[in-house]
């Protein structure tokens, strides 16, 4: 399997932290209050994760590639 890329769109991250709660190895809240995904590369074994994350996201920020 492939390694995995998140991105968040920071123009409609609200900032909830759902996110960062249900993925705490990949996403961060910046000093503005906004996730970023802090892995460039992310291992496989953490897929599942990392896509519920980006399900759980009420805007639609994150990009999983
Ligand atoms: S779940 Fe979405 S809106 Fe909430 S902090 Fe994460 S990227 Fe931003």
């Amino acid at each position: 399997m492939n390694s995995l890329r998140a991105s968040v769109n920071k123009n409609t991250c609200i900032g909830c932290g759902i996110c960062t709660e249900i993925c705490p190895a990949i996403f961060e809240l910046d000093p503005m209050g906004l996730s970023e995904s802090t892995i460039a590369t992310i291992d496989p074994s953490l897929g599942s994760t990392v896509r519920q994350a980006a399900e759980s996201c009420p805007t639609d920020a994150i990009t999983v590639m």
